[in-house]
């Protein structure tokens, strides 16, 4: 499987795992847990640059912000009480639904982003958070917002960089969050996956954010459906508002998983769930 590479690297500091990205280009990619490039290694690469011993390991509570490093495993983002803090742990939820122990143990933050499968469970909470993330480049740190860095099927910002962090605004006290998934089963990947995050003032909605994965190439944001809740109660009426909204404004693709109506369907009745749970 590996006979096309010609170095495996462990580098000794992020920066030289960066000026070998350059050096190499598109035929180097950086690996972390490897449970993603691992198996669908694209036949193009001829270096390996391994970036799990590189410090990058860490969940550090700052006053106004949370950092995580790239290579901290879904697990340990599962279970960190500091993450669980930010928006009643959306993202907390989203790192391990299903997901067999191997792999939890395993597979990074940073690599759910950047390997940015449609149907990755970290995206959409991330996306809700307003996370931003630092990508390190020859040039120094780019800091950039989560919603910039999905450019296309499986295609980000990074480029040649290479993600250092993921940095995610303290929401205000009153914030509340929820992640959901659907999969044909425990250890499937998602059919539709959503989060939600809602910053709730005597009842009315002040600010709000929602956002889906496996419904198109990448995951979404819905600005629509976040602007009819602002100002509004979290009442039976408002929430069946915004699940019509997304129903129709989503636009799923359709593979051997789930048909694009199934996907439509389901997008709708996540979406209440979430609400009805934030809402309670
Ligand atoms: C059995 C199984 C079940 C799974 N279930 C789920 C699931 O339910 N939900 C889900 O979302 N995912 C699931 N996955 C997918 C996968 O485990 C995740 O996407 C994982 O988080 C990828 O992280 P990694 O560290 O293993 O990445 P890797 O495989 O090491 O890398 C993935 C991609 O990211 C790049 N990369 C990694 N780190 C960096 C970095 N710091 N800077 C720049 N580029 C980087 C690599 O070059 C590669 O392109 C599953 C995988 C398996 C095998």
């Amino acid at each position: 499987m590996f006979r096309q590479l010609e170095e495996f690297l462990y580098p000794q500091s992020l920066s030289e795992a960066v000026q070998k990205k350059h050096e190499y280009a598109e035929a180097a990619a950086p690996i972390a847990g490897g449970t993603e490039i691992v198996p669908n290694l694209p036949p193009n690469i001829r270096c390996l640059i391994d970036v799990t011993r590189l410090g990058l390991d860490y969940i550090e509570e700052e006053s106004e912000i949370l950092r995580i490093g790239a290579t901290t495993t879904m697990h340990q983002v599962a279970i960190s009480p500091a993450v669980a803090k930010f928006a009643n742990g959306v993202l907390s939820s989203s790192c391990c639904q299903g997901w067999p122990t191997e792999v939890r143990n395993t597979a990074t933050l940073g690599g759910n982003v950047v390997g940015a499968g449609p149907f990755a469970d970290s995206p959409p909470a991330l996306l809700v958070l307003d996370a931003e993330v630092v990508i390190a480049r020859l040039e120094g740190d780019e800091t950039l917002p989560i919603q910039e860095f999905f450019l296309d099927y499986r295609r980000t910002a990074v480029g040649q960089g290479i993600l250092r962090e993921i940095r995610i605004p303290r929401p205000p006290i009153h914030a509340r969050g929820a992640f959901l998934k659907f999969a044909r089963s425990q250890v499937d990947q998602a059919l539709v996956n959503l989060a939600v995050m809602v910053e709730l003032e005597k009842g009315v909605c002040s600010k709000v954010r929602v956002a889906l994965g496996a419904i198109g190439r990448t995951p979404q944001r819905l600005l629509e459906a976040e602007r009819a809740l602002v100002d509004k109660p979290l009442h039976l009426e408002c929430i069946e508002n915004v699940v019509s909204i997304v129903t129709e404004l989503v636009d799923p693709v359709l593979d051997l998983r789930a048909s694009a109506d199934y996907r439509r369907e389901l997008a709708g009745v996540l979406t209440r769930r979430a609400l009805h749970q934030i809402a309670s």
